[in-house]
């Protein structure tokens, strides 16, 4: 799975290893995929003033001045003229580690209509909805925290029990028990379309089970990544500790799993490298995995997956695979015992009671900066999205956007994939023979808006009264069940990859497919009422954004129907690196924080996709009589268009995050993600009568598409 998503959630930055489901806190795929809001050990209080700001932006369409900082002139430094106001005003909530005017906003908004329709449902007011029953009893589980508290650790018993028994023989069904109940180890299986056959899923092998964000966090070794392997160490040893270990044990246990991590990140393919496919793609029968690393019986594994049998498999990482079989001969047994002992509390440590949940938040401030947690009915609305989100996303749609919006949205992704075409024959670098084939591809591109047009079925999924512990177990392996059976059958080009409440929006190159949630289609991105050119710089640009990732670094190698091939001359690849060049160099010089600069090839594409989207939008935009005429707040159009840009971006972080962010985010910082593109547009510095010198006014300008 190979999805872009527009931005990612500060919790799903905070975990190395995938996983079906995000319940048991770890979402962060090692191949960039679909980015959700998962649920976190957190989960913060509604406080009146948050949601006094949530009000203000359901209602107010058009542009709102007191965002800006008149002070600072829009040629200097457009982001912080356009979101300085915002900024000095807008403290980030106790319970956030970063707050943005437009994602951060919605998405409070909708938590607030989720947990209204899942009261209703838990008070029995809404019959005839799909599921309600088991949503309500997953809910109404999830926040009897009394019921959770006074269970202590004793869920875990069940899982200590699985990692008790094992021995040198059974390994592969240990390890497939675990990760069939959403615990991370060492790799995980999952489906993948076929690199060379979109339309086939095979199995797929992934790195992962590190506790730290990513490989290279256990071998930096400035300041603060010493404090955080430091944090890291004690969130282990205060675990162990609360599942019974006397202290020096717990210390000692916590010390050998963090040497057991390092030796396991030594192997693991860094962030830029995973998101190359041509790196990440290694088709293999399952006796040439053997082959690669007998120290595994992969055989084993897979039957105890009940994965079916004689699909092909690709093995993301060959490196690590190999060195993973390596490592399982000389690892003693009790070695690995304590690695997944401690990788079941560190991905469950948030569903049980309060000391342990109390570690999890602990681990979490150090990572995020994060001062308080969130109350726990945001957790739990959480929890129901992610294991039950297109149930959950039925009665919402109703509530929000609904079909009713889907013809003028269209309307507008039509307009930028039109701005497409017309961009096209006017890349010079671009050859009649590539330039042919990129026509083809616009044109097969598949848009989703608002919600799938089928809903999914969760008949099955074993919803208790009661026992939100076995709950969280359910719905992991009711999904993980879910994601092995599509290995070995056609791709289903009908699902979906985020939930509809989600403020985010994704393109997916295996399936050449475009998809807005209703979540993101709400103001300030869009508003039927608000100025058309404001709806072009904000909604717009996130279309574009995503049309653009069929052509940026990673996106551009895969065909009209999702297939990796070489669809491009040459010289037309030469063409396109050297562009691309300019935009690597471009962010790698933005320092982020403190000494620590963006990482410019691991935001390639990322930026590539702002660029390209900013300019499709403002060529549709300028394509259309009515939006090139309407500005907003006394602005012009062409004004009006890079304010609501601006104003999707505005964001407060604590430092924590922003390093954070800078380490693992394939996205750049938002001050980038609004200036960068910006100063390479002549658009923009005529809207703003900029002149050569000026901030917002690169020498030389980056151009792509
Ligand atoms: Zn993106």
């Amino acid at each position: 799975m190979r999805i872009r998503a527009l931005s990612v959630s500060p919790a799903a930055l905070l975990f190395a290893s995938a996983t079906a489901l995000c319940l048991l806190g770890a979402c962060v795929p090692a191949t960039p995929g679909p980015v959700s809001a998962p649920t976190m050990p957190t989960m913060p209080t509604m406080e009146a003033a948050p949601q006094t700001r949530v009000a203000a932006y359901a209602q107010g369409p058009g542009l709102d001045r007191s965002v800006l900082d008149e002070g600072t002139k829009p040629c200097t430094d457009f982001y912080q003229h356009a979101c300085g106001g915002w900024m000095k005003n807008t403290p980030i909530p106790d319970d956030k580690s970063s707050w943005t005017r437009s994602f951060s906003v919605i998405d409070e908004q909708n938590k607030l209509l989720l947990r209204a329709i899942l009261d209703e449902l838990v008070a029995q007011k809404s019959q005839g909805v799909a599921y309600g029953k088991e949503m309500a009893d997953l809910y109404g589980a999830c926040t009897d925290e009394a019921l959770i508290n006074a269970r202590g650790g004793a869920p875990l018993d069940g899982l200590f029990k699985t990692v008790k028994a094992l021995t040198v023989g059974n390994l592969p069904e240990t390890l497939a028990a675990l990760h069939a109940n959403g615990i991370p180890g060492f790799f995980s299986y999952g489906p993948t379309p076929d690199a060379k056959d979109s339309s086939q899923m095979i199995g797929d092998i992934v790195q992962g089970g590190i506790g730290l964000p990513d490989r290279d966090y256990y071998f930096d070794d400035d300041t603060k990544s010493k404090e955080l392997q430091a944090a890291y160490r004690t969130y282990l040893a205060n675990l162990f500790a609360l599942s019974g270990k006397k202290p020096d044990e717990a210390k000692q246990l916590a010390e050998d799993v963090y040497g057991f991590e390092k030796r396991l990140a030594e192997h693991m393919m860094n962030k830029v490298d995973r998101r190359d496919p041509q790196k990440v793609t290694n088709k293999m029968d399952l006796a040439k995995v053997e082959a690669l690393a007998p120290g595994f019986s992969w055989k084993a594994y897979l039957s105890a997956q009940k994965a079916p049998e004689g699909v092909a498999i690709n093995v993301s990482m060959v490196e690590y695979v190999k060195a993973l079989s390596a490592r399982f001969a000389t690892e003693p047994l009790t070695a690995v015992k304590s690695y997944l002992q401690a990788r079941i509390l560190t991905a469950t440590a948030s569903q049980l009671s309060k000391p342990f949940d109390d570690e999890a938040f602990a681990y979490k401030k150090a990572l995020t900066g994060q001062k308080a947690r969130e109350d726990r009915w945001k957790r739990c609305v959480g929890l129901v999205d992610d294991a039950m989100g297109e149930a959950l996303a039925r009665p919402f749609v109703e509530k929000t956007l609904g079909d009713g919006g889907k013809a003028d949205v269209q309307k507008l992704i039509t307009s930028i994939e039109a701005a497409m075409e017309q961009r096209l024959p006017l890349l010079a670098w671009m050859d009649d023979e590539t330039r042919t084939k990129a026509f083809e591809k616009v044109r097969a591109i598949v848009n989703k808006v608002v919600h799938p047009s089928r809903w999914r079925n969760y008949d099955g999924l074993a919803v208790k009264a009661g026992d939100h512990f076995a709950n969280v177990l359910a719905a992991e392996a009711f999904e993980s069940a879910r994601q092995v059976a599509k290995i070995g059958k056609p791709v289903d080009k009908e699902e979906w990859f985020m939930s509809p409440p989600q403020v985010n929006a994704y393109y997916d190159p295996q399936t050449n497919q475009m998809v807005f949630p209703a979540g993101i289609l709400q103001p300030p991105f869009y508003a039927p009422a608000h100025a058309k050119s404001a709806n072009y710089g904000a909604i717009g640009m996130v279309m574009g954004h995503e049309l653009t990732h069929g052509f940026d670094d990673e996106g551009r190698q895969f065909d009209a129907q999702g297939n990796l091939t070489d669809w491009w001359t040459p010289g037309c690849v030469k063409g396109f690196e050297e562009r691309a060049g300019c935009v690597v160099e471009q962010f790698g010089a933005y320092v982020a924080i403190d000494d620590l600069h963006v990482n410019g090839k691991l935001t390639l594409g990322e930026n590539l996709a702002d660029l390209g989207g900013i300019n499709l939008a403002y060529q549709a935009m300028m394509n259309d009589p009515e939006a090139r005429a309407t500005g907003s707040a006394g602005f012009t159009p062409q004004q009006t268009f890079f304010y609501a840009y601006a104003h999707a971006w505005c964001t407060n972080q604590r430092p924590e995050m922003q390093r954070l962010r800078v380490k693992t985010d394939p996205h750049s910082p938002p001050k980038f993600r609004v200036n960068g593109p910006l100063t390479n547009l002549p658009e923009f510095r005529e809207a703003f009568s900029c002149v050569a010198g000026d901030g917002m006014v690169r020498e030389n300008s980056c151009r792509v598409w």
